[in-house]
């Protein structure tokens, strides 16, 4: 099953499914291999990543953006994290403003 915010919302939650996570950069192209628990040393266990994304590293990129992909096995689909956003109800019921209903 490819990456979604359902199965892991979170940093830690994405370590724990084994997924790998790239960032590209679609203005110089560059590609850069991420490692999740680099990303939880840096923005906590809790942080959440879909949505996000970050400058370019690229030395000689100006104003390019560094999109990020996950994929949960090796020859899996890449799925864009930077623009899957979890569904609100995913994110009330993880900060508590709404009761866990449970599997359904
Ligand atoms: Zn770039």
């Amino acid at each position: 099953m490819p990456p979604a915010p359902e199965l892991a919302l979170t940093l830690a939650e994405m370590h724990l499914q084994g997924w790998t996570l790239k960032g590209s950069c679609r203005r110089c192209g560059l590609q850069v291999r991420v490692g999740v628990p680099g990303l939880i040393m840096v923005h906590g266990p809790d942080a959440i990543w879909w949505g996000k994304d970050a400058p370019c590293p690229g030395w000689d990129c100006a104003g390019g953006r560094l999109i990020y992909s996950a994929r949960a096995v090796n020859g899996g689909t890449w799925t864009c994290v930077s623009t899957t956003r979890p569904r609100q109800e995913l994110l009330d019921r993880r900060s508590g403003k709404a009761p866990d209903l449970g599997p359904r």
